[in-house]
């Protein structure tokens, strides 16, 4: 079937809750997808920020397939040995001491949510149940996370939103210091806001924070639902600020493209969810844990991190020197490893559509903001691509 027949089949059956563009992906090799009429593009997207070793990695590939043979699913009720062994591997590269999966990222704020308010209320009174997240910050569509989420855009005709969700400008701890009072329980933040546009906070930021947190005794939430696994050059995006939360979440790109989201804690704060707590019917389950272990194998054998740094610092320094040739368009390039903004003077819809019908896809996260997030297998070759095609564009407007 054409391109053209899936997407009249998809305005009659499928709900129009994404603004789609005119693409049907067939297929997928590294940093490139194949439509259904046979067309080739260069894949900056990643399914946003999702396919970290790129499309169909054999690896990861091959986990899903043997496992998808041996025992897709059996349920929470029994042990899981490649749920026990991704757990393991995620406690041995972060701060955590234990576990909960799940199957996307707003279900592990969820769960980081529930934790929080849990053991806050176990161990400080009742009345400890506030949660105090950024502005523009983006945790989910769930009821609680939509309430979390720091974005009028996505509460609009919902509420009654989740009650006790406090919001407070990012990068600002003076203003989060001024927020907290005696129901505050936990402070939840991006290390780095994605969908709010790519904006990096100051190192110092994050160590004020913590410190609020040990001194208030608050609990310290990372979302690295988008920049985790690899993203930024470090495992954890948080590892650049020198310090560590007390409970972080991950889903995004952590199984290499199954469905799949975690939240990792602390043994003190794990146990708070206690059996009948929490839970999740596929959560976990063998196949998807199965790619997890594989994308995080592949990430360590495969050199991701060393590699995700260098090509960062040669893609940011090039976008750098695109700001310097077009200074009325470019207004600034930020980002750390290849979580990467590019701040335009106007709004970025028509070059994400132009650079679409020329084989490129991009991203523009906000109005303004150009979102570079491609596979972090990229090399300087598909870079170089990449910068041709954005390069005409811009110089036709
Ligand atoms: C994508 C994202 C989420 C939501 O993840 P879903 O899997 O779509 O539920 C939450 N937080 C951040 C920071 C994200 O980027």
């Amino acid at each position: 079937m054409t391109s053209t027949a899936w997407i009249e089949k998809a305005d009659k059956y499928i709900m129009k809750t994404y603004g789609r563009y005119p693409l049907v992906p067939v297929k997928g090799e590294g940093c490139y997808l194949w439509d259904a009429d046979g067309k080739k593009y260069l894949d900056f997207l990643a399914g946003v920020a999702v396919n970290n070793l790129g499309h169909c990695h054999p690896k990861v590939t091959a986990a899903l397939a043997s496992q998808a043979a041996e025992l897709i699913h059996c349920s929470n009720y029994y042990h899981i040995p490649q749920q026990i062994e991704l757990a393991e591997l995620l406690c041995g590269l972060s701060f955590a001491d234990k576990a909960f999966f799940c199957n996307s990222g707003a279900e592990a704020n969820e769960a980081a949510i529930k934790l929080a308010r849990k053991y806050s209320r176990e161990n400080y009174g009742l009345d400890r149940y506030e949660i105090i997240t950024a502005i523009s910050s983006f945790h989910g569509r769930t009821m609680a996370t939509v309430s979390a989420t720091g974005q009028e855009k996505v509460q609009k005709f919902f509420d009654p939103l989740l009650h006790g969700f406090r919001h407070v400008p990012f990068n600002d701890a003076k203003a989060l210091r001024e927020a907290i009072g005696p129901c505050t329980c936990a402070i939840m933040l991006e290390p780095i806001q994605g969908e709010g546009g790519v904006v990096v906070p100051d190192a110092s930021y994050f160590q004020e924070v913590r410190q609020l947190c040990n001194e208030q005794n608050l609990i310290l939430i990372f979302d690295e639902v988008q920049v985790g696994m690899g993203r930024t050059g470090k495992m954890f995006a948080h590892e650049h600020f020198g310090i560590t939360p007390d409970i972080m979440t991950l889903a995004k790109a952590l199984a290499g493209g199954a469905p799949i989201g975690t939240m990792l804690a602390t043994d003190k704060l794990a146990e708070a969810f206690t059996p009948g707590t929490h839970g999740s019917t596929f959560g976990g389950n063998p196949l998807v844990t199965a790619a997890g272990v594989a994308t995080i194998r592949a990430i360590m054998e495969e050199g991701i991190l060393n590699h995700t740094e260098e090509i960062g610092e040669y893609l940011m320094g090039e976008l750098e020197a695109l700001k310097h040739k077009f200074p009325g368009l470019i207004k600034e390039v930020r980002g750390i490893g290849l979580m990467i903004g590019v701040e335009l003077s106007i709004p970025g819809g028509d070059i994400v559509k132009t650079a679409l019908s020329r084989g490129l896809l991009l991203n523009c996260a906000q109005e303004k903001v150009l979102r570079f997030v491609p596979p972090l297998i990229v090399g300087k070759k598909e870079v170089d691509e990449m910068l041709a095609t954005f390069t005409g564009i811009l110089q036709e407007l």
